[in-house]
């Protein structure tokens, strides 16, 4: 199917049928590990075959082929794959390019297990790693060395949602012939597409806005064929493959990506705009507001600004501990990117494993709480919010 012309709604919907093996309008779920062949030549073939779907388990399944076209199309990729989870495709695309020696410029700022196999697993392995300030795109110019095969981007990062300049960011790569990666997890391909920006490789949280029903988790990562027939090369060797039913969770998920991001997209502005005029709230984070110190990039490089926001109350710690208490609707849960709100502390979730100063020093205010808005309708979230935001 020609589908470069659809818009993305209509993307979302049909994009994976040129592989379906039948005419179900729903897609079956190939749970099958073994694929059988009359003559040993063709059974040979399909062992080698890259990105193959009727082989074996852990060279890829149908469903996850099909969430995975569905992906790369809405980011204007060649191809994708799809992996068991968010660090999954993370994790295995770093280990395709990186070697021991090599050097990764990455950003002070990422998702925390991000920034544990950065700066943990990769040094145990002679990987270099350079960590800048991603608000600034001379710093990681500065940081390039004769070594450095990556530069690992990351936008908005959360709890402040810290915006990275894609497009000056990867012409300062693309200058020294560095591959550069940007996790889109935050955004989605509704609201960003990186690869329009330059960039080579997206990955995804697909547990997150693609799934959208915190009920599955996978990962994926979409740019050229090349690209991913390297990444599915290794991951032969690794493992993570995405399983067959969570594929098939986030194909039905991905179908509604765009109403969902519309709806979150309006939700978390309304909340984040009336949320600024509290007197028990210091300050507001949303990429949307005019009063976030990098607005006009959000504005320039994102579509739409996303479900997330962090809010920080006057009266510290125990004032966050008391408004989320106080919460009926928005529960307080791990995770991000589905149809009901959530809220965390981040302080308190990092106590278990940081100290105060570590904490305070990653940025993380104790009164902080950062907000999944989901896509229930505002008028009853806003009042779950006064009701306890009054009470705090
Ligand atoms: C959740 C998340 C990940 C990790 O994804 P999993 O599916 O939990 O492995 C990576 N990056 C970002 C930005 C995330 O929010």
């Amino acid at each position: 199917m020609q589908t470069k012309t659809l818009d993305a709604a209509t993307i979302a919907l049909h994009a994976d049928r040129i592989l379906a093996k039948d005419k179900s309008v729903a897609p079956p779920i190939h749970q099958s590990v073994s694929y059988y062949f009359k003559e040993s030549q063709e059974f040979a073939d399909h062992a080698i075959e890259a990105l193959n779907t009727d082989f074996y388990g852990r060279h890829g399944n149908l469903n996850a082929a099909r969430l995975a076209e569905v992906v790369a199309q809405l980011e204007g990729a060649e191809a994708g794959m799809i992996l068991s989870s968010g660090m999954g495709a993370i994790t295995t695309t770093l280990l395709t390019f990186l070697s021991s020696g090599d050097h990764v410029i990455a950003q002070r700022n990422h998702y925390s297990a991000t920034n544990s196999f950065l700066t943990g697993f990769l040094k145990r392995f002679g990987v270099e790693v350079s960590l800048v300030d991603q608000t600034s795109p001379r710093a990681f110019a500065s940081e390039i060395m004769q070594n450095t095969k990556m530069i690992l981007l990351e936008t908005p990062v959360n709890p402040a949602m810290t915006i990275t300049d894609l497009s000056a960011v990867s012409a300062i790569a693309k200058a020294a012939s560095i591959v550069t990666v940007c996790d889109n997890t935050l955004a989605s391909p509704i609201n960003q597409r990186p690869l329009d920006w330059g960039i080579d490789l997206v990955v995804h949280s697909a547990t997150k806005y693609i799934g959208g029903h915190h009920d599955l988790l996978a990962g994926t990562v979409v740019g050229s064929r090349q690209c991913i027939e390297a990444i599915w090369g290794i991951s032969m060797d690794l493992g993570p493959i995405g399983a067959p039913f969570d594929a098939w969770l986030g194909l039905r998920g991905i179908r509604t990506l765009q109403s969902r991001m519309h709806c979150h997209n309006s939700n978390a502005m309304d909340i984040a705009s009336q949320l600024e005029n509290s007197s028990a709230i210091k300050s507001v984070y949303y990429p949307g507001l005019k009063t976030h110190p990098q607005h006009a990039l959000a504005k320039k490089q994102m579509i739409g600004h996303g479900g997330m926001l962090s809010f920080e109350f006057s009266g510290g710690y125990d004032a966050a501990q008391k408004f989320i208490a106080g919460l009926n609707l928005c529960l307080n849960a791990p995770s991000l990117g589905g149809v009901d709100t959530l809220v965390v502390q981040p302080a308190a979730m990092f106590r278990a494993r940081m100290s105060e100063k570590d904490i305070l020093a990653q940025g993380i205010q104790p009164g902080l709480v950062r907000m999944s808005v989901g896509i229930e309708n505002i008028k009853d979230l806003l009042q779950d919010i006064n009701v306890s935001l009054s009470q705090a």
